[in-house]
């Protein structure tokens, strides 16, 4: 039996200033706690708390939970989900993703909507979707512009294969042997990004190292390079799943 006045041991809060929503959990605990989840905020309380006591709690905090509160707001929006409206960075743009049950696997870009499309089509079943798609882009769009790019530079005859492989670490990579090896993924990157990445494997077939002069090669051919080097710094997080 508890004494005094007997507080529900959930209750919602609509914070002045605050975006979400906060859970107000009363439990058999000692002192006031916060935590920010992405569904909203979370107040864990003592049972004998008042509700004005718990709002007086949050209003200290104010500036500590907005921080919070933006924190995984930005990273939550720089995520890409597959999940049916989730979504995913498309060269430079970001697109909804919309998951449709249909015979046949295809990918579709309309307007500002990613559409997936498969039989009994998941979250799972997308991944492969979209991975077979970009597979397909990369094989008809890089090895073609490499060789045209080997060719331009007099080092066709170092080119010995262009492969494709997701790796974790990289976009691409040249071997002594004059392989060059990209990652699919590369492909939801724009273009000039992508241009870029050519660029930065064919100039290896010049200089196998990251010298002055295999810099110098790469400028000559993409001469606002750090603009691209740059993008990927910033935004490659974005591109992978
Ligand atoms: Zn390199």
């Amino acid at each position: 039996m508890l004494f005094g006045k007997h507080y529900p041991a959930q209750e919602t809060l609509q914070v002045e200033g605050l975006p979400v929503i906060c859970h107000l959990q009363r439990s058999k605990r000692k002192s006031l706690a916060l935590h920010v989840r992405y569904e909203g905020v979370e107040i864990r309380a003592p049972l004998h708390i008042s509700t004005s006591d718990a709002l007086r709690f949050v209003e200290k905090h104010h500036q500590w939970l907005t921080r919070k509160l933006d924190e995984r707001r930005k990273r939550a929006a720089e995520c890409l989900s597959l999940q049916d409206g989730g979504q995913i960075h498309y060269k430079a743009r970001t697109l909804r993703v919309y998951l449709e049950n249909a015979e046949k696997p295809a990918v579709v870009i309309e307007s500002e909507r990613m559409i997936i499309r498969g039989p009994a089509i998941t979250a799972n079943k997308a991944e492969r979707v979209l991975k077979h798609w970009l597979l397909e882009q990369a094989k008809s769009w890089l090895p073609a512009r490499t060789r045209a790019l080997a060719d331009y530079l007099g080092v066709n005859h170092k080119l010995a294969n262009v492969v494709f492989r997701k790796t974790r670490s990289k976009w691409g990579h040249c071997t002594a042997k004059g392989i060059i090896q990209y990652n699919w993924l590369i492909m939801l990157a724009p273009d000039g990004v992508i241009d870029y990445m050519i660029c930065h494997e064919v100039c290896h077939l010049l200089h196998m190292n990251h010298s002055p002069q295999y810099w110098q090669s790469v400028s000559r051919v993409c001469p606002d390079y750090q603009r691209y080097v740059g993008w990927l710094k910033k935004h490659e997080h974005q591109l992978w799943f």
